[in-house]
């Protein structure tokens, strides 16, 4: 079955698309934690990490440069962003389908919640 990513890159359902090349696709978080929230999504479903292969790593560099981008695009290169992938039950990974949030336009505080 596809991800509701998948679908998102299909055009079979709406989403706020900021980019789009042959390997990767961009587009708003429908619940936006920072005013810029955008996630960047190989269009190859690749669920996690765990299932990252030698021959994803020409998708998953490019990632950095399309975020590197949009960072300046969305005007917050020069204030600072994060960059986060959550992988698996103990990061909250909600869809199945690998993907980078983009984080920035606010001071986002520490880097995890501490215990
Ligand atoms: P994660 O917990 O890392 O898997 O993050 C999944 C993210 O996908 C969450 O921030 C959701 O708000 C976001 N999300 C879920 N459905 C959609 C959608 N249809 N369009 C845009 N973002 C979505």
């Amino acid at each position: 079955m596809a991800t509701i990513f998948s679908k998102i890159i299909k055009g079979e359902i709406p989403g706020d698309i900021v980019y789009r090349d042959d390997q990767i696709t961009a587009f708003r978080d429908i619940d936006p934690q920072a005013p810029t929230h955008i996630l960047i999504v190989p269009n190859k479903e690749i669920p996690t990490v765990n299932d990252v292969n030698p021959e994803d790593e020409a998708t998953l560099g490019h990632m950095f440069s399309v975020a590197k981008r949009i960072a300046e695009k969305e005007g917050i290169a020069q204030t600072g962003y994060r960059l986060l992938v959550n992988c698996g039950r103990d990061a909250n990974q909600e869809v199945l389908h690998l993907h980078m949030h983009l984080f920035g336009g606010r001071q986002l505080g520490p880097m995890i919640m501490r215990k």
